[in-house]
């Protein structure tokens, strides 16, 4: 007969634990297990916050919640397909390589680091061409998604349901059902297409909306559903 180290739980191989979890010499059930990775994982997510100054970059915001890792080149992308990396491991390499990560990455909360895409872009789509050697032109997209952000917050009001952050480029849809994937899936669209579809439609969502702006958006998630303002 085996017991887990951490909880004392008898170990039913199979049942309540496997040949995976093996912590130090001996061997851990499944409960303790996911337990201790979480807090493995939030430990070093920590160490790569304090690595990059503990706070956002851009408007000093400092609870963790709210805070991503922003790549300062622009080339997230790259980055994550040259380290076949996720959202996860971008903490793990910085905590990793303290000194080379200040060059490539900085602190940002969500809402700094969603509004550097429309912060110094106008709506005025027309100004500009639309395809540019047969390939829709970049720019244009942008404008046009600006164009449609401003008329969908111009009638949901521009000011976020929770903090009241009224900085139009922080805002987002909220969803307080929690069903955003199936309303995305629904439409077939998220963003600024989704908020196209909202608009033409009269204002008629099939799902209950709300205007957030992205921190309490995405801290929500990290807190299991309540923002990190609130008590
Ligand atoms: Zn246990
Ligand atoms: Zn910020
Ligand atoms: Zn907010
Ligand atoms: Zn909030």
């Amino acid at each position: 007969m085996a017991f887990c180290r951490m909880c004392n739980a008898e170990l039913k191989r199979d049942l309540n634990w496997s040949q995976s979890n093996y912590l130090g010499p001996h061997y851990v059930c499944n409960k303790c297990m996911s337990a201790w990775g979480a807090n493995h994982r939030l430990l070093i997510r920590q160490r790569a916050i304090a690595v990059l100054g503990g706070k956002c970059a851009i408007c000093g915001e400092p609870k963790p919640d709210f805070l991503t890792f922003g790549h300062l080149k622009h080339d997230g992308v790259r980055w994550r397909l040259a380290h076949n990396a996720s959202a996860q491991t971008a903490s793990t390499w910085i905590a990793k390589h303290p000194a080379r990560a200040k060059g490539v990455f900085q602190l940002e909360c969500f809402n700094c680091n969603y509004s550097k895409e429309y912060r110094n872009t106008n709506a005025d789509y027309h100004a500009v061409p639309r395809y540019i050697d047969g390939k829709v032109n970049p720019e244009y997209q942008k404008r046009l998604n600006v164009y449609w952000r401003n008329i969908f917050f111009d009638h949901y009001g521009a000011k976020c349901s929770c903090c009241g952050d009224a900085d139009i480029t922080h805002l987002t849809v909220g969803h307080p059902n929690s069903d955003g994937l199936a309303h995305r899936r629904l439409e077939k669209a998220g963003g600024a297409r989704l908020y196209r579809k909202i608009s033409r439609n009269g204002y008629r969502a099939q799902f209950e909306i709300e205007v957030q702006c992205w921190n309490c958006n995405c801290g929500s998630l990290r807190t299991n559903g309540t923002c990190p303002h609130k008590p």
